[in-house]
């Protein structure tokens, strides 16, 4: 396991509840210039978050793949829409979205970390993990779920509670 994963792992069980409160608590609170921090507190997970040394989202998580993502991929595959359904997703029973049957992800190079079809992956996975939707608290339930498994994520909700709980009271 990377280093990075290693001390991902070694970090969440000490702030998970410290961050899933105060992504609770952001739901519901108004925070001026957030935009700003949101900006900074991205830049900063990211220089210090190399995907290439976790993949952790294509190994344990499942993208949804739209009907535009499930025509493009097929098309590139050179399969029909119903062969790349019938080979590698499924329908979740719970919202119908369609996702992978498997994990890893189909498309993961496991030795490289390297997605096959990243030029043309699903806009879930190109999007992913989603720090710069609007709007920011609309997405907290989102942050909340990839908290267990985004180093990415971790980082990144880490410093909005820094940032926020340095500047406010609340
Ligand atoms: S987005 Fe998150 S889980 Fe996916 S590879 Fe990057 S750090 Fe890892
Ligand atoms: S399509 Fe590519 S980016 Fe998306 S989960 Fe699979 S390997 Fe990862």
């Amino acid at each position: 396991m990377s280093a990075l994963l290693t001390n991902f792992k070694k970090q969440l069980p000490k702030k998970r509840d410290s961050l899933k409160k105060f992504l609770k608590k952001f739901d519901k609170q108004f925070v001026p210039n957030v935009q700003k921090m949101i900006d900074e507190a991205d830049k900063q997970a990211w220089a210090e978050t190399d995907c290439l040394e976790c993949a952790n989202c294509c190994k344990v998580m499942t993208p949804t793949f739209t009907k535009a993502d499930r025509v493009r991929i097929s098309a590139h595959l050179n399969m029909t829409e119903q062969e790349f359904y019938d080979k590698w997703l499924m329908t979740d029973k719970d919202n119908g979205d369609k996702v992978n049957r498997i994990q890893p992800c189909q498309f993961l190079d496991l030795k490289s970390n390297k997605c096959s079809i990243y030029e043309i992956r699903p806009l879930d996975c190109a999007t992913f993990p989603h720090f710069k939707r609007k709007p920011f608290a609309g997405y907290n339930h989102i942050h909340d779920q990839n908290i267990e498994y985004c180093p990415a994520t971790f980082k990144f909700i880490s410093l909005m509670q820094e940032k926020i709980e340095k500047d406010y009271k609340w």
